[in-house]
């Protein structure tokens, strides 16, 4: 399993425990992006959140990891997917309307969302992380989220 690849699958897992602290004020992904063991979510959000909602967002990502929760991955048309899960398949940016079949991430009770990349297929094989740095940005409305895999 490469690094990148449990890098990205934490991305998916931080996002939930993003949305479970600041709740779906959060829910809008603005950008993601994983490079080598050091991942970085971006979402909208209206706030600076606390430092214990950090430490929070960091300890609910952790314990979802140590679950080991299985990820279930579904192809499916675009149509039956926006029909189960409507608008939390998509992030901010919408995908082009050409696009008609979706692989869709699926961590039931934490995320579902469209993505074609390749993930681990539980949430234990991400091993554990830390929260490295929590940024807002006032002016855009983006709150960032860092963090690097433990090693
Ligand atoms: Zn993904």
């Amino acid at each position: 399993m490469s690094v990148e690849t449990r890098t990205h699958t934490a991305l998916h897992v931080v996002k939930g425990a993003i949305v479970k602290v600041l709740g779906d004020d959060a829910k809008w992904s603005a950008g993601a992006s994983a490079d080598g063991s050091h991942g970085r979510i971006t979402v909208q959000f209206n706030r600076k959140p606390t430092d214990d909602e950090v430490s929070e967002i960091e300890r609910l990502a952790n314990l979802k990891i140590k679950e080991d929760q299985p990820i279930e991955i579904h192809v499916m048309s675009r149509a039956d997917a926006e029909a189960r899960w409507g608008d939390l398949l998509y992030d901010l940016f919408p995908l082009p309307e050409h696009i008609t079949e979706l692989q869709i991430f699926h961590l039931p009770g934490w995320n579902v969302n469209a993505c074609n990349k390749d993930h681990t297929p539980s949430t234990g094989a991400i091993g554990g992380l830390a929260i490295t740095k929590a940024r807002y940005r006032n002016k855009r409305q983006l709150l960032e989220v860092s963090f690097d895999l433990a090693e």
